[in-house]
């Protein structure tokens, strides 16, 4: 197989696979909760009608040999849950925000979160700022780094899970490399220097050891 990220449609759901080392494959796939218990609610029953839905990802996976110790699933995955950055504490990576899983970027953002929220946490321990004024900071900064890539991804999403219209924009970004590119970098956040984070002025204390919580993934009810 080539060394290279494949995203493959299908009614329901869609699924990537990505090269790992030892020549081995990573293949996920993302599904609607109807379609997972309609296919027998299993792994592998729903990796058999993701396979008949698209069969070019059923002649991908021929020969293939699927490794059971490393199954999985994880549920609920809201990616339609409204960005949190601050919660009752500080959200960071997921916690904050389920970007759709086929940007391909969830990781990195979740990075980045920490790598915003670090700074400002520090001067909160060491009395330079206000709880407030982290709060604001971080959210703003946040909001301005993200909302853009997540409504892109989002909306991404919706185009590419519309039957018929997926394959179209496949092709589309086949036809129109650049196309594909501007939406890659859109999807993205823009890499910062740190020192780029703008202070915000707060007025309001709060207690200070919430700011030290780390906010988990939230309960999202959606499925896609
Ligand atoms: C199907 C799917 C495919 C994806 N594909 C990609 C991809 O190709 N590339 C990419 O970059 N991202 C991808 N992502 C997104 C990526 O996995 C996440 O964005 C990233 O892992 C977020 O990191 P995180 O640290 O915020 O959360 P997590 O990685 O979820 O880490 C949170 C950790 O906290 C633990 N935890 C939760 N609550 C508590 C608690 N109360 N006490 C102690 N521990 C707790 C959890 O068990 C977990 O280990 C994908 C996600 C999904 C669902």
């Amino acid at each position: 197989m080539p060394s290279r990220m494949e995203l493959y449609f299908f009614s329901g759901g869609y699924g990537g696979i990505s090269p790992i080392e030892g020549g081995r494959f990573n293949l996920c796939l993302l599904v609607t909760r109807d379609t997972f218990l309609r296919s027998g609610g299993t792994v592998r029953a729903m990796l058999d009608r993701a396979t008949r839905l698209n069969p070019a990802l059923g002649q991908r996976l021929q020969g293939g040999e699927p490794l059971s110790e490393t199954e999985v699933a994880v549920a609920p995955v809201d990616t339609e849950r409204q960005g949190t950055p601050w919660d009752t504490a500080a959200c960071i990576g997921d916690a904050a925000v389920m970007m759709p899983p086929l940007c391909g970027d969830g990781q990195a953002m979740a990075f980045r979160s920490a790598e915003l929220y670090a700074p400002l946490l520090d001067a909160l321990l060491h009395g330079r700022r206000s709880l407030a004024d982290v709060r604001a900071t971080y959210t703003a900064t946040w909001h301005r780094e993200f909302d853009g890539p997540v409504r892109t991804g989002r909306w991404l999403q919706a185009l590419l899970n519309v039957r018929g219209l997926s394959d179209g924009l496949i092709s589309l970004g086949h036809f129109v490399p650049a196309l594909a590119q501007g939406f890659v970098h859109a999807t993205r956040g823009r890499p910062r220097p740190l020192t780029s984070v703008t202070p915000i002025a707060g007025a309001a204390a709060m207690n200070a050891p919430d700011a030290l919580r780390v906010g988990t993934v939230g309960d999202g009810g959606g499925d896609l």
